[in-house]
């Protein structure tokens, strides 16, 4: 199989700097998206495609494996630089191996499939509202415009450890296999990718149609496409990688319960009938700018920075600062302190878990969970939670 490439990162009309990368080097494709205030999510993305490049050409692991170390580069300066620290950021990348295509994921980059006119989602969302639209606590619609739409359940470099899906596909001649990151997907809806899709005969001109849509379409956030096209073609023109097999029955001790993506996935239960076409964004115009929660702390720690210590001492401060607390219902780990000044949070949610909050707070332990429970740093923050969810389980061991 022959593959021709398309690809482009675009910093979009409103952001300062592009915190996405990209990986294009055949027959291994990732994108990332980082996150973590202007400089942690631009080390992010890029530190966790340069280890799974680095992993990759010392032909180490599977592309799963390769991501958990990419997880675990990217957790360990977090921990070391304080400039960088609570950064993170998002993987989608795929290995072609002949007319397989090996995928791991983490976050809320999506990979596609486009087949025969027909565009099918392969990633599932790691985000927040998308769990809820699956346990049917919101529709697909109110998704769209939630408040919390930006808060992933899953990145990499917020945790020492990462649960990474992955899967293969296997692909034939005129197939394409499009990622991307969510500065495109937010902007352009998923029947206007399959148009241009459609229209365009080479993958470079598709991704550049792609960028332009969706900077037309406000580009409020960083836009990345990498597209891979799939022809037939005599010479085996792609190294054999051994050293990938994703259904290898050794799975490594420290990825837990490994979610198989199969081929194609679709996206849970669309509102509209069609298929394959679930999701529709919201008029740019309309749409206020995506923020992670994470960046949040940053502008106000410059707005009351100024009436305590100092910009910059108070935001030190409040980024130094943690605790446990709820959010969503669910026990979350925040960044800052638990109040709010003039109607504005000194905290943002870094992290929400799947424990619920009432669970948790049913023991007398936590009782002023809602309240906040502070820790010293982050560790002592995941401590917490991790003693939490063993109380719950203890109290409820179907839970
Ligand atoms: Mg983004």
């Amino acid at each position: 199989m022959k593959v021709t490439v398309g690809s482009a990162s675009d910093i979009g009309q409103v952001r300062e700097g592009n915190e996405d990368s990209m990986l294009v080097i055949a027959p291994l494709y990732a994108v990332a998206d980082g996150m973590g205030g202007h400089r942690g999510g631009e080390v992010a993305s890029h530190l966790a495609l340069d280890t799974v490049q680095r992993l990759f050409e010392q032909q180490e692991g599977t592309l799963a494996d390769q991501v958990v170390e990419a997880n675990r580069a990217v957790y360990e300066r977090s921990q070391q630089d304080r400039s960088v620290a609570g950064m993170g950021t998002t993987l989608t990348a795929v290995l072609v191996d002949g007319n397989r295509v090996h995928l791991a994921h983490v976050g809320d980059s999506r990979a596609y499939l486009f087949r025969g006119g027909e565009l099918t989602l392969l990633t599932e969302d790691h985000t927040l509202v998308h769990r809820m639209v699956v346990e049917g606590e919101i529709t697909e619609a109110e998704a769209e415009t939630h408040p919390h739409r930006s808060i992933l359940t899953r990145a990499l470099g917020v945790d020492a450890s990462v649960e990474v899906d992955e899967g293969d596909v296997e692909v034939a001649p005129g197939d394409r296999v499009l990622l991307c990151t969510d500065g495109l997907t937010g902007m352009v809806t998923e029947p206007q990718i399959r148009e241009i899709l459609s229209e365009s005969e080479e993958p470079q001109d598709a991704v550049e149609r792609l960028v332009k849509s969706a900077n037309r379409a406000g580009g409020i956030d960083n836009i990345t496409a990498v597209i891979l096209g799939f022809e037939e073609d005599g010479d085996a023109a792609l190294p054999h990688q051994p050293t990938v097999e994703s259904t290898s029955p050794q799975q490594p001790p420290r990825r837990s319960d490994i979610t198989i993506v199969g081929a194609p996935i679709p996206e849970p239960p669309p509102r509209s009938s069609a298929s394959g076409v679930p999701r529709a964004a919201a008029p740019a115009p309309a749409t206020p700018p995506r923020h992670r929660a994470r960046s949040i702390g940053i502008g106000l720690g410059v707005l009351f920075g100024v009436v305590v210590v100092g910009a910059v001492g108070f935001r030190l401060y409040l980024d130094a600062q943690w605790f446990v607390g709820v959010s969503n219902g669910r026990v979350a780990i925040f960044r800052g302190i638990p109040a709010e000044v003039g109607g504005f949070e000194l905290h943002s949610v870094v992290v929400e878990t799947s424990i619920p909050a009432r669970d948790a707070e049913s023991l007398a332990l936590y009782r002023t969970l809602p309240d906040g429970i502070t820790a010293d740093d982050r560790a002592g923050a995941n401590e917490i939670v991790e003693q939490i969810r063993r109380d719950v389980a203890a109290l409820q061991p179907t839970s």
